[in-house]
């Protein structure tokens, strides 16, 4: 497949500004209608990150770009119940405006069985299962991260009737790189 990229710009206050074409079709393929450009633009980019510590870590990235005008860049996962999306982020600063602006690539879609734990509205019990929210391995025991899809089958998940609840973390390999980028 062609490499698909979204661009977006955000402001000095971190309000989005601007976003390209591909921002709508990629926000209906992943089942968010209510991330539609009409909807988001002029609004603080924290308010569309839903998990806090990814919120909190692009702060950081954001915070690095704008003060030191390097250009930051890394892979994460993306995915969908039916497709494994494989992404690459770069982080730019704009002088003119003293903002970001972002460009997030599709380098490669895998489609797949679907992944019920990754459903939206799933239903689910009060367990608690670890999601990286970088790569979207999941956490099987104290220092082991998996695929998904065998993460599922470790945690004999697989034909669960009722699903635990993700809990966003950061696997080591990626808090390793994000943290690279912060203090190079
Ligand atoms: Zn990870």
């Amino acid at each position: 497949m062609t490499q698909t990229s979204v661009i977006y710009r955000i402001d000095a206050n971190n309000q989005l500004i601007d976003v390209d074409e591909n921002w709508d079709r990629f926000a209906l393929a992943n089942d968010s209608p209510q991330l539609v450009r009409a909807l988001v633009v002029r609004k603080p980019l924290f308010e569309l990150i839903s998990d806090p510590l990814s919120g909190h870590l692009y702060k950081l990235l954001i915070e690095r770009v704008k003060h030191t005008g390097k250009t930051i860049s890394f892979k994460f996962r993306c995915d969908s119940p039916a497709m494994r999306r494989y992404m690459h982020m770069e982080m730019v600063r704009q002088v003119e405006n003293d903002g970001v602006c972002f460009k997030s690539t599709t380098e490669r879609e895998e489609p797949r069985e679907p992944v019920e734990l990754l459903a939206p509205h799933a239903k689910r019990s009060d367990d608690l299962v670890i999601i990286c929210s970088w790569c979207k391995r999941v956490k099987v025991s104290e220092d082991q991260w998996l695929d998904i899809e065998q993460g599922i089958q470790r945690l004999g998940l697989f034909d669960a009737e009722v699903l635990p609840q993700l809990s966003h973390g950061m696997c080591p390999d990626c808090n390793k790189s994000i943290w690279s980028n912060l203090i190079q």
